[in-house]
């Protein structure tokens, strides 16, 4: 055990689990789906994912937007919104396979709760501490993502709070973090840098599950193959995708959606 989280914990600084013995029951380890929900089609599209291996389907019905005016489209504007989370109970329906969505705030956790197996945190709201502490009242595995610019202290702070209380049912999701990446005039929809050592970093100091986004850490289609692939090598213990029937046509992130064969690739070769 790490002394610096046994200094943390004798200090009283941190309340969360380290024993190594406990296990966290996190089953969902092939997520994969579109960044958002855009129509109807997403039916087809989860039936889709999961011939190719998938054992959750992602796909968000409320998407914060870093601009939010930018993509109102056909009634998505941040999303489909509630009509999004109809569809999403459809997918459910007919699929069986287990919905995570994205919740933006603590009053909506009850409706987005109807659907969703998975609550996501996204990036933007890891340390939003009113949704986190009422995260913790509530039985729903939660997948957090880590803020792009979340130190290690602040990942474990932000666990600590749903831990607390009383939802054990979590897993981080890393996806990638600020940092300014020197091929960016060449691959322009790079944003952010993987953050591949944090997973083997965070195993050092917690046992809860570590689930790595290969598609908004690179935020290109390239990188999602070898990106997955080195997570995995680095001890994650599952993988979200973005993918898309016709990834250049999707509403949010289309740079970084993968096409039904790549992620075939990844389920299939790599993912066990
Ligand atoms: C997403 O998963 O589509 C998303 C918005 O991710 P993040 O919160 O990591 O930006
Ligand atoms: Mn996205």
């Amino acid at each position: 055990m790490s002394e610096y989280i046994e200094s943390l914990k004798s200090q009283g600084k941190l309340r969360i689990s380290t024993d190594q013995s406990k296990k966290f029951d996190w089953q969902f380890t092939k997520i994969a789906g579109p960044c958002s929900v855009e129509g109807p089609e997403i039916v087809d599209i989860a039936k889709k994912v999961k011939s190719l291996g998938a054992n959750a389907f992602r796909a968000g019905a409320y998407k914060p937007c870093t601009f939010p005016i930018l993509k109102e489209t056909k009634g998505w504007k941040e999303g489909l919104r509630k009509e999004g989370l109809e569809l999403l109970k459809i997918v459910k329906k007919e699929t069986g396979l287990p919905i995570v969505t994205e919740v933006m705030d603590a009053s909506m956790i009850d409706q987005v709760s109807e659907v969703a197996d998975v609550l996501q945190v996204g990036t933007r709201n890891f340390q939003n501490y009113s949704l986190l502490d009422a995260l913790g009242k509530t039985k729903k595995p939660i997948l957090l993502k880590r803020g792009t610019w979340g130190t290690i202290d602040e990942i474990l702070g932000s666990c600590e709070r749903i831990l607390v209380g009383g939802n054990e049912n979590l897993a981080i999701c890393l996806r990638g973090v600020v940092g300014m990446p020197s091929y960016r005039h060449v691959f322009p929809t790079v944003r952010w840098a993987p953050d591949l050592m944090m997973i083997p970093a965070l195993k050092e100091f917690t046992n809860i599950p570590v689930i790595y986004d290969p598609s908004h850490s690179t935020g290109y289609r390239k990188f999602v193959k070898p990106i997955s692939k080195a997570a995995l090598a680095a001890g994650a213990n599952g993988l979200i995708i973005e993918c898309h029937p016709e990834p250049d046509k999707s509403i949010s992130d289309p740079a970084q959606a993968i096409t039904y064969s790549t992620l075939s690739e990844i389920f299939n070769e790599q993912l066990v």
